[in-house]
């Protein structure tokens, strides 16, 4: 039996498979249990051993769309499952009350799939919600509390910040510190019972207000908030703090590795020394989970922070959170982006420990290489100008139209030949013909010859202007017996090969041209305001002529428009009377200059 692990052995190593094939090796977790859904020590004991040989999570908070940095992580984590033979949890790390949605729930169950990825294992389904466990992170801040770990702080929330200290200071103690534990836990419960207004009391940890870092100077565990919870509604007017909740909700599951970004490297002292406490007192299972932290995606052009993405859809300017210019799942899978390119594109950035910006041509790239070896080829002309073959009717027959064929993919017979009527006129590239050529033009111009790709050699005779000079059609006699495939037909040299589609076939599209959202690689740096940044010319809409094999394509179907890029048919307006192509990317990187 292979594995999925064997297709992946090729992988290049990196720090967090270093750090998993050491604990395996070592047998770290060798001696974990499961019982099957997340819970305490006790819960763990009464289970089996962990089928699973690492278990590890993807903990989103449900307040936005995720984007391509979500990717990363999703590739990372449930990657590094796969390939290990373990679990990844999808947990939605819904603690705060206020900010949750379930159309965002949604959108991130539907991303995961969609990316190929699965929180289902041998019959198990691992999607959680951390509010299921407020319960026992309530019982693990009283076990604080009577341990002598944790006091309420009733100081104003200005006397907080003034006696934290700061980087060259150290803190000063609280007047609330020295309460006792019996002092603290009747304080507590009267928080959580609302006797306390909001904002009047927190709880905080109690380590040391002289610690070098900030984090561990008795960081706020529990806060006061009267907010309604979509899911335990009106139960709780306390709720826990992020950095208390986090470490908690990878015990209760058992994650063995927790892997986060680099802005959480300072929080991972509390976050050891908070399991440290609950593992003493029996609460949790051991060996507890320990984080890591890798840098966060930064790609040029493109912003990865969910509030400014919700601005951009909130202010309309982009038409929603799928609109095919964001970097968000459902924007990019609507641009046209494959599963297959997002997890190439996240092998090949890797992972690693200091941030950098990532290049936007290694995204397109990882796209194109993935699409390049099938997407279906076919002629498409983006700014028609009408060509009119004069001779046709003396050398073809008048009315009669010839059939041309093509590959539909050159590497791939198997999938047949696309054919097409070529007639007295067709549809080619405004910018394919010229007046005056300058040098190095070797399509249409009076005199010149080309040839009409699939189809014959023609030799351009000259062109019809309008008042303002506007080419309205161009003229061209074709050249009997040269047809593509047929004997002889190269007997004529041609320096220039132009794409175009028939006049009595073509299939009328609207296609949207996309290009970068902004305008400056890095949006929004060094304090400039992003929406200035926009790019004005970032959605350019044309009526095009595409081949008759078009007609009547499902959405989502990908193409490559030969010599123009990738296009997709839009998922959201595309429909069979109507056709709508979204320009996934050109054919090569015009992003390096
Ligand atoms: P944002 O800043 O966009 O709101 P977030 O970190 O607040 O993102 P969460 O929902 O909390 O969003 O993130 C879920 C997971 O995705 C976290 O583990 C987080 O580290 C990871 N993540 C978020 N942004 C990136 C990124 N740019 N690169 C890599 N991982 C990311
Ligand atoms: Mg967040």
């Amino acid at each position: 039996m292979t594995s999925p692990a064997d297709k992946e052995i090729h992988k290049p190593s990196n720090f967090l498979r270093q750090i998993i094939d050491h604990d395996l090796a070592g047998g770290t977790y060798a001696s974990r249990r499961w019982a099957g859904s997340p819970g305490d020590a006790a819960h763990h004991a009464a289970g089996q051993p962990d089928p699973a040989r690492v278990r590890l999570r993807f903990p989103p908070e449900p307040n936005g769309y995720l984007h391509i940095g979500h990717a990363k992580s999703i590739c990372i984590n449930f990657g590094l499952a796969r390939e290990y033979g373990g679990v990844c949890h999808l947990r939605f790390d819904d603690t705060n009350p206020e900010k949750e949605d379930t159309e965002y729930v949604d959108s991130i169950k539907d991303a995961v799939q969609w990316l190929g990825f699965d929180w289902h294992n041998q019959g198990e389904s691992n999607l959680y919600q951390a509010s299921d466990y407020f319960d026992f992170m309530y019982r693990a801040a009283e076990h604080l509390i009577e341990t002598g770990h944790a006091y309420v702080d009733e100081q104003t929330a200005d006397e907080m910040r003034h006696n934290r200290g700061d980087f060259g200071h150290p803190g000063t103690n609280s007047p609330f510190r020295s309460r006792t534990p019996a002092e603290n836990l009747a304080r507590f419960r009267e928080m959580r019972d609302g006797k306390l207004p909001d904002g009047a009391a927190v709880l905080r940890a109690k380590i040391d207000m002289a610690s070098p870092n900030i984090n561990m100077r008795d960081p706020a565990i529990y806060r006061i908030r009267r907010a309604h919870h979509h899911n335990t509604g009106d139960k709780w007017c306390i709720y826990p703090m992020y950095t208390f909740a986090h470490p908690v909700e990878d015990a209760l599951e058992q994650i063995t590795h927790s892997i986060c970004t680099l802005e959480f490297e300072d929080q991972r002292p509390f976050y050891d020394w908070l399991l440290d406490r609950l593992a003493e007192g029996g609460l949790i299972a051991t060996p507890h989970p320990r984080q890591y932290e890798f840098a966060r995606l930064n790609l040029t052009y493109v912003l990865t922070s969910k509030r400014k993405l919700a601005q951009l859809v909130n202010e309309k300017r982009v038409s929603g959170w799928d609109d095919p210019r964001m970097p968000t799942i459902v924007g990019l899978r609507r641009r046209g982006y494959t599963p297959e390119a997002i997890q190439l594109f996240a092998d090949r950035i890797g992972v690693s420990k200091s941030d950098s910006w990532i290049d936007y041509s290694t995204l397109e790239g990882a796209l194109r290489d993935t699409l390049d070896p099938t997407a279906p080829r076919a002629m498409a002309v983006l700014d028609p100008v009408k060509l009119v073959l004069t001779n046709w009717d003396e050398v073809m027959g008048a009315g009669l139209l010839d059939d041309c064929s093509a590959p539909v993919h050159p590497h791939l017979p198997d999938l047949g030949k696309r054919n097409f009527k070529i007639g007295k006129e067709v549809w080619i590239e405004r910018t394919d013909y010229e007046e005056t050529p300058p040098k190095g033009f070797f399509r249409l111009f009076p005199g010149n010859k080309v040839r009409l790709k699939y189809g014959h050699v023609i030799e351009c005779t000259g062109a019809t202007k309008d008042a303002s000079g506007k080419v309205t059609e161009v003229q061209a006699t074709l050249i009997p017996d040269t047809k593509s495939g047929t004997p002889g037909s190269d007997s004529v040299k041609v320096k220039g090969v132009i794409t175009w589609v028939g006049v009595s076939d073509a299939v009328q599209a609207e296609v949207r041209l996309y290009d970068r959202l902004f305008t400056e690689a890095h949006p929004g740096g060094s304090d400039r305001d992003f929406l200035e940044e926009l790019n004005p010319n970032s959605l350019q809409t044309v009526t095009a002529y595409v081949e008759p094999s078009l007609a009547g394509v499902a959405a989502g179907q990908r193409f490559q428009f030969e010599r123009h890029g990738y296009f997709v048919t839009d998922l959201k307006d595309h429909v069979a009377a109507k056709a709508v192509f979204n320009r996934v990317t050109g054919m090569k990187d015009s992003w390096a200059k």
